[in-house]
């Protein structure tokens, strides 16, 4: 910088030019870094909204299916501990998606399964295999369901 009351002097002059050319080439370096690094941080910061976006979508389908495993897939109603609406696990180890209550109709009105002498023929929509059973309180809760139920 000239000092004030300094003469003219055009050599002087020339290189506080070029000196503040070259410091707004400098500027506009560095400016062009900085953009770039604002580019790639927002490049990677929409990366991450996105991700979080599909963390949160999974999270919300575990969610729905959490939910939908805690109720009775015929009456929708929430199984709870007690007889009449805890679900029921067939003799293969599969369980139903209903509840005691829905899977009694079931047996009774012979729907899904063929009576013997009394006795329902249901077949495990997983597996297949047959379980005989009169009433659904012969068969044991599922209580691995039940400990889904806050
Ligand atoms: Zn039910
Ligand atoms: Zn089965």
């Amino acid at each position: 910088m000239q000092k004030h009351g300094c003469s003219y002097d055009p050599r002087t002059q020339a290189t506080v030019v070029n000196k503040r050319k070259a410091a707004d080439d400098n500027t506009l370096v560095a400016e062009k870094k900085r953009r770039k690094v604002l580019e790639t941080q927002n490049a990677r910061l929409l990366m991450e909204q996105q991700q979080w976006q599909q963390q949160q979508q999974t999270a919300r389908d575990l969610e729905q299916k959490l939910e939908s495993l805690k109720e009775c897939g015929i009456c929708n109603r929430s199984y709870t501990l007690s007889d009449e609406r805890c679900p029921r696990q067939l003799q293969c180890g599969h369980t139903l998606t209903c509840c005691h209550t829905c899977m009694n109709e079931m047996l009774s009105n012979g729907d899904l399964c063929k009576t013997l002498r009394g006795v329902s023929h249901l077949p495990c929509p997983f597996c297949r295999k047959v379980t005989k059973v009169k009433q659904a309180e012969e068969l044991n809760k599922d209580f691995t369901v039940l400990a889904l139920l806050d």
